[in-house]
């Protein structure tokens, strides 16, 4: 099969499409749709901090497909549209008995720790699929594992309830986009901080300094002093993400005087991907999709990435998607 390949040293330079073997794991997706997300990016220019295996490696954190090939008995059968859930779990560990697969202790990202999704098929286990409702087409449906999934389990982690004031910092990364959405849904007063006037689509409104009971940080140091004077007693800091850096000062009279939370929230889990996909399609949520590439066009992509308005899809739809 045909597949984005980084050999090493990582980078732009050293990435390209290459024939490689096919899958041998029971479970075989053909891969319709990929999402192009930071950590993509990051695996693709070596920007990560974490061990990347194996090498030569096919990124791809994000996808979604078709069942190409399953053992008899499964649950799923040949043609069934499915998204795949972007870790890596052993489902054995005293974190994933517990339903907590996002942080498995033997765990990992889908296309850092493992091959990922840019390739024409990629080996799953069952437990890895998530099925597609009927009404979703993929661009919405390979929205969801990484972005959609990062701000859903985000705002429940962050106890969110309707009537509070929920701002996101950040509204114009598929993340931003989705936790703007969802905290819509969940009834909240939801305030946006971005350059992007799109991101008011959501039904977001513009923040004007008010204080607030949760706020979503997923932009790290540059978006944190600024914002934390205006959480409210008994709020809630959640935060997911270090674009603008990883290291803080904290205010540790006003975390206990108010009562102030602050939370680390990765990814999300198997149940709540579920959750999550029947959640947009029952509301028939949009992602914001602002361009979509052949696979074969992935650098044109990634040079594209800085200058985007809304999400970036990888795609395989026809017989060019390759060459
Ligand atoms: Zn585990």
């Amino acid at each position: 099969m045909k597949a984005i390949l980084i050999r090493q040293p990582s980078g732009l330079q050293n990435t390209n499409i290459e024939e490689v073997e096919d899958p041998k794991e029971p479970v075989v997706i053909r891969v319709t749709s990929a999402g192009l997300n930071p950590i993509d990016i990051n695996v693709i220019l070596g920007k990560v901090n974490y061990t990347i295996s194996p090498y030569p490696h096919i990124p791809g954190a994000e996808l979604a497909g078709v069942v190409e090939k399953v053992p008899s008995g499964s649950k799923f059968k040949v043609g069934d549209r499915v998204m795949v859930y972007s870790k890596i779990f052993d489902e054995t560990c005293d974190r994933c008995t517990a339903g907590l697969e996002e942080i498995c202790r033997n765990g990992g990202v889908v296309g850092a720790v493992t091959n990922g999704g840019y390739s024409e098929f990629f080996g799953a286990k069952e437990e890895q699929l998530i099925p597609i409702p009927d009404s979703m087409n993929f661009d919405d449906a390979v929205s969801l594992p990484v972005g959609g999934l990062t701000a859903y389990h985000a705002l429940k982690r962050s106890g969110l309830k309707s009537g509070e004031r929920l701002l996101v910092v950040g509204g114009s990364g598929n993340t931003g986009w989705y936790a703007l959405v969802l905290g819509k849904l969940m009834g909240a007063r939801v305030f946006y901080v971005s350059r992007k006037r799109w991101v008011a689509e959501t039904g977001a409104t513009e923040w004007n300094k008010e204080k607030v009971d949760v706020i979503v940080n997923s932009l790290g140091s540059d978006a944190w002093d600024p914002y934390m004077d205006y959480l409210d007693t008994n709020g809630r800091l959640v935060t997911f993400g270090t674009l603008t850096g990883r290291e803080t000062k904290l205010n540790l009279a006003q975390l206990y005087t108010g009562e102030r939370t602050i939370i680390g929230s990765t990814g999300g889990t198997r149940k709540e991907l579920g959750e999550l996909a029947r959640l947009v399609s029952e509301n028939h949520i949009k992602s914001r999709v602002w361009k979509k590439y052949n696979f074969s066009e992935f650098k044109k992509a990634i040079e594209e990435y800085g200058n985007r308005e809304g999400r970036i899809v990888l795609q395989s739809a026809d017989a060019r998607s390759w060459m």
